[in-house]
């Protein structure tokens, strides 16, 4: 993961939540991705020396832009965040939305529209750094839960996320991973990849380690919620042949009830 040329520096935040810093050396600036939480995000500018040029938010859940308005007063920041639900996002400054460009530096990211788990979600993909954070839209091993749309936007957003390339390194929001595991292990059980992805994961958890990031190509192995496709998962879910939002959609219910 060393070829990227920016600076991505991960930290936890509340219970379950990533924080990153994404800095470019060339020209000093620097994002936070959401704001989970005040403290951490101000300690983790303490620790790298990075001065904080923009909050770029995904989405307008609490635990993402909550900590908005004290990160902007503290830094002098400018806020960037989904047009689609603007009036939610506090001290925005540009709304985004598909197909627009953030700056950073001299990279640039395209935004995409990833509605499903809020209606105005937005990914940011850093394609020369090959970099994207997803919020939570998709997690490793897992999909984020349809709070604001359906399941048919929720599998076309991620099916945006799935035309970024393989080798793609992806920043989900949440240490979700374990318990997602379990899941996709109960619906795609012959998966081999996912079974030895599944003991690193705990390999990793009992180190107290993060299994985020991961990559597509990763995710598009294991992850249930890209594999609707996968014949062995339909079957295990009585939907052998069934379209296949159908079988998303399905996945999903099961996941929300395992
Ligand atoms: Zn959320
Ligand atoms: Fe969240």
């Amino acid at each position: 993961m060393g070829r990227s040329p920016l600076q991505v520096h991960q930290f936890p935040c509340l219970s379950d939540n990533y924080g990153y810093l994404v800095h470019d050396p060339v020209s000093g600036e620097t994002a936070v991705i959401d704001t989970p939480d005040v403290a951490p995000i101000l300690k983790a500018l303490d620790e790298t020396g990075w001065q904080l040029t923009y909050i770029l938010n995904t989405h307008h859940h609490f635990d993402h832009a909550g900590g908005n308005q004290k990160i902007k007063e503290k830094t002098g920041c400018k806020v960037i965040g989904p047009k689609n639900e603007a009036a939610k996002i506090p001290g925005l400054d540009r709304a985004v939305g598909d197909g627009d460009t953030v700056a950073l530096g001299s990279q640039r990211a395209m935004v995409f529209d990833v509605p499903g788990h809020t209606a105005g979600h937005i990914a940011y993909w850093f394609e020369e750094a090959g970099i994207a954070f997803v919020g939570d839209t998709l997690f490793a091993l897992g999909c984020g839960r349809i709070f604001e749309g359906t399941p048919e936007q929720m599998w076309s957003s991620l099916q945006k996320l799935m035309t970024m390339p393989d080798d793609t390194i992806v920043y989900c929001a949440h240490e979700y991973t374990q318990s997602n595991a379990a899941f996709a292990l109960s619906v795609e059980p012959q998966n081999e990849a996912l079974v030895s992805r599944s003991r690193q994961i705990d390999e990793l958890r009992a180190a107290g380690k993060p299994t985020v990031p991961s990559t597509m190509a990763l995710e598009k192995a294991t992850n249930p919620f890209l594999r609707p496709t996968s014949k062995d998962l339909q079957a295990n879910i009585n939907k052998l042949g069934a379209p296949i939002v159908e079988v998303f959609a399905e996945t999903r219910r099961l996941k929300d009830n395992f």
